[in-house]
């Protein structure tokens, strides 16, 4: 990793550097933003930086060497300056007399906690994922002080990574008040949430807060395409979805996106069919909603719509390059020759709001069936006149 493997945050990388050049560092910063936008990459790319032995500096710039002693110890994340804390699974109840945490746990939990930092040391964007796990307990808080009264026996500056510091049961919170108040030489704390209304303000207004915006879509689509291997319908369909989330857009690819958007078009095209189609519709259907999950029916409304706009744009005759579903071209100009003066605005508003309903309670399959039927009146009655 280095800067440039960051996905966009121009605004806060700047600011980091700044402070490692100019030597002031804060004691504790908060990062804000919406989950996948690289709030926890960033903290790792900044402590990395802080603790290189040659880093590169340039004009206003500096970088980790990545070659090091302290690089190649932040390359697998197990450097002694830096300490991540995250919830944990709960501990076997028996064994909760014992001081310290990983004594506690189990050894399959200790494993699964190495798999995630190892995961994570590998994709700074990786969202660790413990089963069970979501409290930062104060046994976690207790360590990180002990850890703090200690001195340190390596060089450079320490940093305590508090992930998803929203997560901080209120007697964590309050012990972490505490070492918040009383700051340490050489040492950093970052905080990470997307939910800062869920952190105490006593907190709040002790850390320089540091906001991150949502990732923009080119440059999230280059990551996607650089790292994942995708090709470009790909990226621009997880792009999409992702709304300037790299974990919204990751979760999104672990489906098979591809054959769930041929599903949904496919189900588009039934819904237009000129004579019988309401009984394959519902088979159709049944097919892809094998489970009623509503992420899932999110999903597929969300392509739905998604190719709604890449047909209106395609009638409007807007550039290609504004398209997602590009591999499609012969299908949406086909599309568009047969219904050359369809309006598509109503037919995208019928969509946006089944996206909103299908989060309410309601029965899902009847929300899409009745939306394909709408959509079928809507379109066939528009083309027809
Ligand atoms: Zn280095």
């Amino acid at each position: 990793m280095a800067w440039k493997k960051i996905i966009g945050q121009t605004t806060v990388k700047n600011l980091l550097q700044r402070a490692i050049l100019e030597d002031r560092i804060a004691h504790s910063y908060c990062f804000i933003g919406n989950e996948g936008v690289g709030k926890e990459a960033v903290a790792i790319e900044f402590a990395k930086v802080a603790n290189c032995e040659q880093p590169i500096v340039l004009d206003k710039t500096i970088d980790a060497c990545g070659h090091c002693t302290s690089c190649k110890m932040m390359a697998t994340l197990q450097h002694p300056n830096v300490q991540m804390i995250y919830s944990l699974p709960a501990p076997k109840a028996m064994d909760s007399r014992k001081d310290n945490i990983s004594e506690k746990l189990s050894d399959e939990q200790i494993a699964e906690i190495q798999e995630q930092n190892a995961l994570k040391a590998v994709n700074p964007y990786h969202k660790i994922q413990l089963g069970k796990a979501t409290q930062i307990k104060i046994a976690q808080i207790r360590e990180v002080k002990r850890g703090l009264s200690l001195t340190p026996n390596s060089q450079g500056r320490r940093f305590i990574l508090v992930f998803k510091a929203e997560e901080m049961t209120p007697e964590s919170a309050n012990a972490f008040l505490k070492t918040l108040e009383e700051p340490h030489s050489n040492t950093t704390i970052i905080m990470t949430t997307s939910e800062p209304q869920l952190i105490l303000p006593t907190i709040l207004s002790r850390c320089q807060q540091v906001f991150f915006q949502a990732l923009p879509d080119e440059e999230l689509e280059d990551y996607l395409i650089d790292t994942f291997k995708l090709d470009l319908t790909e990226a621009k369909l997880a792009v999409s979805i992702g709304q300037g989330s790299y974990t919204k857009a990751i979760e999104y690819l672990d489906e098979d996106m591809k054959s769930l958007r041929n599903n949904v078009v496919d189900l588009f095209r039934t819904a237009l069919k000129k004579r019988i189609y309401r009984s394959e519709l519902v088979n159709k259907l049944q097919v892809i909603l094998t489970e009623k999950d509503k992420n899932l029916i999110d999903k597929v409304l969300i392509i739905l719509l998604l190719w709604l706009r890449d047909a209106m744009n395609v009638i409007n005759q807007a550039p290609e390059k504004t398209l997602i579903n590009i591999d499609q071209l012969p299908f949406l100009k086909n599309f568009a020759k047969n219904f050359a003066n369809l309006n598509l605005n109503k037919s995208i508003s019928l969509v946006e709001e089944a996206i909103r309903n299908n989060w309410r309670n309601v029965n899902q399959q009847l929300l899409l069936i009745n939306l394909f039927i709408e959509l079928r009146r809507e379109i066939l009655s528009e083309s027809n006149t």
